[in-house]
Formats: C-alpha cells, sequence, structure tokens
C-alpha cells in the first residue's frame, strides 16, 4: 500500500520502520528533518510538506499532542490536501473532544477517519508488537487493516466513532500512571524503614502485581533510573489531564487522576519533564523527606 506517516518522535519512527519492513511504500514527513532523513536511508521517502504524506491509500499520523495535531493537520493544510481515497489514521493520544472534532472535519471533507492510540513503549512498538485501539466505520478500520498489521499484535475495534477509542487509551494511561504511583508511594514508605525498594517491589511484580505495566516500571523505580525516557513525564501529564477533561466533560470525578496531576506537575517543577514518567517516583521520595 501506499503510505504516509507524519510524526516520527520515539514511536512514531519505530512504527514506520516496520511498515517499511513489510514492503509498503512509505512517505514520512517530520517538523525536524532528522528522523525522516534516517528513515529514508532504509528505504522511506522524505516529503517536504506533510500534505505531500496525504495522497496515498492510508495516512497515519503520531504526534506529540492535541495542539501538535492541530498544527499539522489544519494550519499546516494536509486535511484541505487529503485525497478522498485516504484513511486517515490517527495513533496519537489526544482529547476525546479532538476525536469527535477530527471525525467531523474529515467527514465533511469526505476523507475517512479512524481514531487508533496505541498501547505499548518505543521498544514494543519496534517489535510490531503494539495493541491498537481502533474506533470508527467498519469499512475504512478494514481498509486500514494491512497498516494495522504491521505495527501491531492486535486490533481491537471498540467502536463506530473515532473518540471512543481515544477514551480508552487515555483510561489506560490513567491507570498506568496508578500503577506507577502505588510502586512509587510504596517504594518510598520501604526506603523510609530502610528496606531495599528493589528487593520489594521485585516480590510484588513476582506474585500480587505480575504483569507488564507493573513489571516494566519497577526496576527503573527501584534504581532511580529515569533516562532515557521511553514515555516523558510531560507527555503523561497530557493524558491524565485529557482524563480529567473527559470526566469533567460527562460528570466523573476521578480523585487519583487530579492526585496525579498535582504530582507529575510538581515533577516537572522539579525539572523533569523530560524524564521517563516512572520519574514520579522522586515526587514520593521527596514528599517523604528522602
Ligand atoms: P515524542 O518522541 O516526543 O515525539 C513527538 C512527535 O510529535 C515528534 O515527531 C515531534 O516532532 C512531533 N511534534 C510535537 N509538536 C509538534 C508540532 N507543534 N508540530 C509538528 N510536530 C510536532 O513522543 P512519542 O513518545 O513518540 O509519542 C507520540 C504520541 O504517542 C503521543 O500522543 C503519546 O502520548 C503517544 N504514545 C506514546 C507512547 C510512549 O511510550 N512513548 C506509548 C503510547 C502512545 P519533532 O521531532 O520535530 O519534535
Amino acid at each position: 500500500m501506499d503510505v504516509g506517516f507524519i510524526g516520527l518522535g520515539a514511536m512514531g519512527s519505530a512504527m514506520a520502520r516496520n511498515l517499511i519492513k513489510a514492503g509498503h511504500t512509505v512517505r514520512v514527513w517530520n517538523r525536524s528533518p532528522g528522523p525522516a532523513e534516517e528513515l529514508a536511508r532504509e528505504g522511506a521517502v522524505a516529503v517536504n510538506r506533510a500534505a505531500d504524506a496525504a495522497h496515498g491509500d492510508v495516512l497515519v499520523s503520531m504526534l506529540a499532542d492535541d495542539a501538535a495535531l492541530r498544527a499539522v493537520l489544519f494550519a499546516g493544510g494536509v486535511l484541505e490536501a487529503a485525497s478522498p481515497s485516504l484513511v486517515h489514521v490517527g495513533c496519537s493520544s489526544i482529547s476525546v473532544a479532538l476525536g469527535r472534532e477530527l471525525a467531523r472535519a474529515h467527514g465533511e471533507r469526505g476523507v475517512s477517519y479512524i481514531s487508533a492510540p496505541v498501547f505499548g513503549r518505543p521498544d514494543v512498538a519496534a517489535q510490531a508488537k503494539l495493541n491498537i485501539v481502533a474506533a470508527g466505520a467498519a469499512d475504512a478500520i478494514a481498509r486500514a487493516q494491512p497498516v494495522l498489521d504491521a505495527m501491531g499484535q492486535k486490533t481491537w475495534v471498540i467502536g463506530a466513532e473515532p473518540y471512543m477509542a481515544n477514551l480508552v487509551k487515555i483510561g489506560g494511561n490513567l491507570m498506568i500512571a496508578s500503577a506507577i504511583e502505588a510502586m512509587s508511594e510504596t517504594a518510598a514508605l520501604g526506603a523510609a524503614h530502610d528496606i531495599d525498594p528493589g528487593k520489594m517491589l521485585e516480590i510484588y511484580t513476582s506474585s500480587l502485581f505480575a504483569c507488564r505495566a507493573y513489571q516494566s516500571y519497577a526496576p527503573g523505580i527501584a534504581e532511580r533510573r529515569f533516562e532515557p525516557a521511553g514515555f516523558k513525564l510531560k507527555l503523561g501529564l497530557k493524558d491524565v489531564r485529557l482524563a480529567l477533561e473527559a470526566g469533567d466533560a460527562a460528570s466523573v470525578p476521578l480523585p487519583f487522576g487530579s492526585a496525579l496531576r498535582d504530582a507529575m506537575l510538581t515533577a516537572i517543577a522539579f525539572g523533569d519533564g523530560e524524564k521517563d514518567w516512572s520519574a514520579l517516583a522522586e515526587v514520593a521520595r521527596k514528599r517523604a523527606g528522602l
């Protein structure tokens, strides 16, 4: 297939690379040119304008947040340039409100749009093992399926309205952030009582909490190792805010979300916004005077 790909950050680069490996023709664009040049050496075609990536069968976007998507799709003229036969697959973690707006804006131009946010960090993306949550018109999802298959291990179709997938993604990240905070507080509690946090978390992640969300973050929390960032704390705060916003819109209080927002803001105030979001552990230690 002829696939355009915009947004070649930690996730997008790995995903686009798998599309090249699967034999698709991949036209790539990124705001800063370095990542597109690198993929061009591996067989992609680097284009100068984002709009030039919107003429094929499928366009995948993996930009940072709502503001980035707005800047590229609307102000950057991608939507205007999109051919009617295109399916736009939005993989970024964005707000429910923007998910709804994108569905409307694409519909008005006769272009298909599905939301397909992903679970899995850059290492999982590199192995094409992402769990992809997709929502949108069934025929558009079917047309994009070969592209989704090249990037993920499973596509979970959640509904016919794109925003639904965005909400499922936001909810999942609220749960991961809660798991990180739970381990961070418990590790600080252990350290304050002269117990090795590494051994402590190993017990939990080998028994009661033997699942990926806990296991993948426990060693970094115990060793206080937060770089290189798999998922930047500032992007984690973005997702917690999106959960709070979706909660506000439907009168759903999220007390854990409110506490996480403050803890993440504290981490950013301490200068940890570019570190992995498990740097939340340092906030728990500082609160404990450690
Ligand atoms: P990242 O490494 O920070 O990459 C962000 C991308 O967005 C880069 O291509 C960046 O371009 C681009 N961008 C940012 N602001 C822009 C703007 N105003 N205009 C144009 N382009 C802009 O982030 P990431 O970790 O790949 O995450 C991308 C998305 O995937 C986010 O929505 C994130 O929440 C989601 N996600 C991340 C993970 C993870 O573990 N990392 C997992 C699942 C989902 P430049 O290179 O020019 O800065």
